[in-house]
């Protein structure tokens, strides 16, 4: 097996945070290349920054997450001189706040994108129940690149994104019968939009182990199965399209 890598990691949160030193040394053992941590909130961007003191390499995504604004936009600019910052995220439209937020979400939203463009970052985009205006905004950004994180969409939408040459990320959800509409999706979309993400520690019935990165090894063999090819070759287009998606990861040997 080659090397995954867990496109959306937050090791910024507990229990992930405190054991972030064991994490990271167990990554090669545990089949992962890296991992690449977004933030959501001032704290985590406070906590990936500490992080990053003691390890500078560790690949970061800045961003301000829909239901946490007011955040901080503009604080983001600095952070995107950090080594080794591959991306802004998470960021995107959040439909659980009610359509009162919807306005100041898509300011954020659009002042984040704008960041990205700017400094030709990838952007982590989180979407619950705003599909149709996150293809609209991103229309607007026609240079824009990034994945639609722990994608849950409908087949016309997911196909919005894909013409926009979005990837779609998934993760743990699909090995479970019940998340339907993420494991059609991954049946058919087209194999060079595949990005491999656990969200961790944010998903509920997956196995996992305080001092050890989420296994991916499920996900990628679930995703093989579904789709009805060979695990090994699935995996390393996936890498490819990781790598080529995140041009800015610097991966250590
Ligand atoms: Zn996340």
């Amino acid at each position: 097996m080659d090397f995954l890598i867990d496109t959306h990691y937050h090791l910024t949160e507990p229990p992930c945070y405190q054991n972030a030193g064991q994490i990271l040394e167990n990554l090669s053992a545990c089949g992962i290349r890296t991992v690449i941590v977004p933030t959501f909130s001032r704290d985590s961007i406070l906590r990936l920054k500490s992080l990053k003191k003691t390890y500078p390499d560790l690949p970061a995504a800045w961003g301000i997450h829909p239901l946490f604004i007011p955040g901080s936009p503009p604080l983001l600019i600095n952070l995107i001189e950090t080594h080794n910052t591959v991306a802004i995220g998470e960021i995107g439209l959040d439909g659980r706040a009610g359509p009162k937020a919807d306005e100041s979400q898509e300011a954020v939203f659009r002042d984040q994108m704008k960041i990205a463009a700017e400094n030709n970052l990838p952007v982590l985009i989180h979407c619950v129940n705003r599909h149709d205006r996150i293809a609209a905004i991103l229309r607007d950004f026609p240079a824009a690149k990034g994945v639609i994180h722990r994608v849950s969409c409908s087949r016309r939408q997911a196909e919005q994104y894909l013409d926009l040459g979005f990837n779609l990320g998934f993760g743990p959800d699909i090995c479970e019968s019940r998340f339907r509409k993420m494991r059609d999706l991954a049946q058919w979309v087209p194999v060079e939009s595949i990005l491999f993400e656990s969200d961790a520690p944010f998903f509920s019935s997956y196995p996992m182990e305080p001092d050890r990165p989420a296994d991916l090894g499920p996900v990628l063999k679930t995703m093989a199965n579904l789709r009805k090819t060979d695990p090994e070759e699935l995996e390393s287009i996936v890498m490819q399209n990781t790598i080529t998606l995140f041009d800015r990861l610097e991966l250590t040997a």
